[in-house]
């Protein structure tokens, strides 16, 4: 008798996701076979689901990318992680959720987001082998040319689930706009992707940070993940904190201005706080056909960088879990992760995560298939 395993299934946008049952694919020779633990349902996953966003593969599939698990079997070929070390039944690891192809020119030019990174994916319906390609599943087919990295010892699962997708997103752009030693470093949004990137930003040596949000809670908790001052949207007028940030650097302006809140129109405000010189990072804005207006010379005659940043490079994710094993004592990541719903409540789990969203929650929705 094949073994089988559940699989959440959307078979539409806003539509109920169903739970059906496949059989555990057999391995091709570079593939590896993961039990899923615990996976975290994403900002993009409740964008995916309310159709704002192209899915990433054709209906009926198996939804979530962020999630981490066990090894249950290893293709004759894919005895190794991506950096060599072997790999063996039982461990625990980490993945991309993407699969960049090597071939085309954003790839030969070393630019993240190839076109061709769901490839693997965007034409397989849930119904058809290998069917486990989503972690809101018990099994997750990791393909050849998936980096797939072992955990050290110590870190929780929980604390695992978004590794692949909001902490390395975080890290990457920290990276791709530079912090330098001292930098002052705005954060709009203090959600996941906010209070992450207070925490990074200063372990990459910022001098202050800067946290903007409209929910007290979400200020409160980014003082604990090393923002020196936060600033409420809705107690304060863009003037007022504009200049309480040139007020903190000397009537300088920031370094750097990070924008993870996924509101377009904070663009502006974000230009007039930044210095001349200043780099703005902007990760939020994922979905098509929403606009803003700017004043063009704001980042002309006071210059500035701006830099949009989706996914991450390979060698991300090892760092982020070297990163996540210290971090875990010193900020409190466990916070950013509370409720756990079976795969049978995954239907509850969406609707709650979208309640959650609305009343400014933090804490990621975790699903254990
Ligand atoms: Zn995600
Ligand atoms: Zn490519």
């Amino acid at each position: 008798m094949t073994a089988t395993g559940r699989a959440a299934v959307a078979t539409g946008a806003d539509q109920p996701i169903e739970l059906r049952e496949y059989p555990v694919p057999a391995l091709a020779a570079d593939e590896i076979l993961v039990r899923t633990t615990v996976a975290g349902l994403c900002g993009s996953d409740l964008h995916i689901w309310r159709g704002e966003v192209p899915p990433l593969q054709p209906y009926p599939s198996v939804p979530g990318h962020e999630g981490t698990g066990r090894v249950v079997a290893l293709g004759k070929g894919r005895q190794h992680d991506t950096l060599g070390r072997p790999l063996a039944v039982g461990d625990r690891v980490a993945y991309s959720y993407f699969v960049p192809c090597g071939e085309c020119w954003l790839c030969l030019s070393g630019t993240t987001g190839c076109p061709n990174r769901y490839q693997f994916k965007a034409h397989v319906r849930a119904d058809d082998p290998p069917h486990f390609l989503g972690t809101y599943a018990e099994y997750m087919l990791l393909h050849p040319g998936q980096w797939v990295f072992k955990v050290p010892d110590g870190i929780p699962d929980d604390l695992l689930a978004p590794v692949n997708c909001a902490l390395s997103q975080v890290i990457y752009g920290l990276h791709r706009i530079g912090i330098w030693l001292g930098d002052t470093v705005v954060v709009q949004g203090a959600g996941g992707l906010g209070l992450y990137t207070a925490a990074v930003a200063r372990d990459m040596g910022a001098g202050q940070v800067v946290s903007i949000d409209a929910i007290p809670q979400r200020l409160d908790l980014a003082r604990d993940f090393g923002a020196d001052l936060t600033l409420n949207v809705a107690e304060t007028t863009k003037e007022e904190r504009v200049e309480a940030v040139w007020e903190l650097t000397g009537g300088v302006g920031a370094d750097v201005c990070v924008e993870v809140v996924g509101v377009p129109g904070v663009m502006q405000e974000g230009l007039e706080l930044l210095r001349p010189g200043g780099r703005y990072l902007m990760m939020g804005n994922i979905v098509p056909d929403v606009s803003t207006d700017i004043i063009p010379h704001d980042a002309v005659r006071r210059p500035k960088q701006l830099l949009g940043v989706l996914s991450y490079d390979r060698w991300v994710l090892p760092r982020a879990l070297t990163w996540l094993a210290g971090a875990q004592h010193r900020y409190p990541l466990d916070r950013l992760v509370s409720r756990r719903y079976p795969l049978e409540q995954i239907n509850t789990a969406f609707t709650d995560a979208e309640w959650a969203a609305q009343r400014g929650e933090v804490a990621r929705i975790l699903i254990e298939p």
